[in-house]
């Protein structure tokens, strides 16, 4: 009879375990992994902890391919994740449980229509995934605290659970909460953001020379001048989840080149990482590569 109430009182206990877990010893060790961390003030980072248990006691983490997931991987995910809903509520990661973590790089099927209307099946390695209303995926190597200073397929994932939140994933999250903001506003500034990164990476792409292979290492450097990964182009719901990336691990590019998206981000995030971060003493890294 009182199933619902018993239910909630083991999940209440649970959480309580897992805010336990994040005691004076492996807390801070844990927020000093992360440099995107650094500048939280006391508060914040409190309710960050408050939503790192609440993950932990409501999402199941499972290994695949053999990999024993230990209780310190499933905090460093889990403290990741919680950073996109410190200023928002829990229940906006409610409607799936699993977070599924990979030794490295897995391959997903992928089905692509091309112009002439035929079907493409081909199979992609990649380091996340994210399924409407089922698992998280995650690569370890590339979710793993330090694994990369200029992406982050952690927060990438997450932002995309915002997303599909509000029905299907098409670069703009559930503003129900927001009363300051309005969609018709968000996907004038989401679109203007993203055509004009498009002509960006048509800038970059053409200036890369004849002779060099636009896959190669050497052209790297003309893909880095851009504000965001290349990725963010492939539709509105990638920009969306690139950009997200960007603005929590480093937003100097991306506020520089799209302010009014910076700021609608700040917005719905209710963060306003570039500031917190320079409280802290992080610098953009300036450097003589031309911007596109
Ligand atoms: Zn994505």
């Amino acid at each position: 009879m009182l199933h619902w109430l018993t239910g909630r009182a083991a999940r209440r206990r649970t959480f309580d375990q897992a805010l336990a877990s994040l005691d004076a010893q492996v807390w801070p060790q844990l927020l000093a992994q992360h440099d995107f961390l650094l500048g939280l003030h006391a508060q914040d980072a409190e309710t960050l902890r408050h939503h790192t248990a609440w993950i932990l006691a409501n999402k199941s983490f499972h290994g695949a391919h053999g990999l024993p997931v230990t209780p310190g991987m499933c905090r460093d995910i889990a403290i990741q994740a919680a950073l996109p809903i410190l200023g928002l509520d829990t229940s906006l990661y409610r409607g799936w449980t699993q977070i599924v973590v990979y030794p490295g790089g897995f391959l997903v099927q992928r089905t692509d229509t091309d112009e002439a209307g035929v079907v493409h099946e081909y199979r992609q390695e990649t380091s996340g995934e994210s399924w409407e209303g089922g698992p998280v995926i995650l690569s370890w190597e590339d979710a793993r605290a330090g694994a990369d200073a200029q992406a982050n397929v952690v927060i990438h994932e997450f932002a995309h659970k915002l997303d599909q939140r509000a029905g299907s994933a098409d670069g703009m999250p559930g503003l129900r909460a927001h009363r300051d903001l309005d969609a018709r506003r968000w996907r004038r500034v989401l679109e203007t953001a993203f055509d004009d990164f498009n002509d960006r990476l048509d800038a970059a792409e053409a200036a890369i020379p004849p002779d060099m292979d636009p896959e190669s290492d050497e052209a790297a450097e003309w893909y880095a001048a851009l504000p965001l990964d290349p990725y963010a182009a492939q539709d509105p719901a990638e920009f969306f989840a690139v950009s997200s990336e960007s603005f929590f691990i480093s937003p100097w590019a991306m506020a520089r080149a799209w302010p009014d998206w910076y700021g609608l981000l700040a917005q719905y995030y209710r963060q306003d990482p570039l500031q917190r971060l320079e409280s802290a003493g992080m610098q953009y890294d300036q450097t003589d590569t031309p911007s596109f």
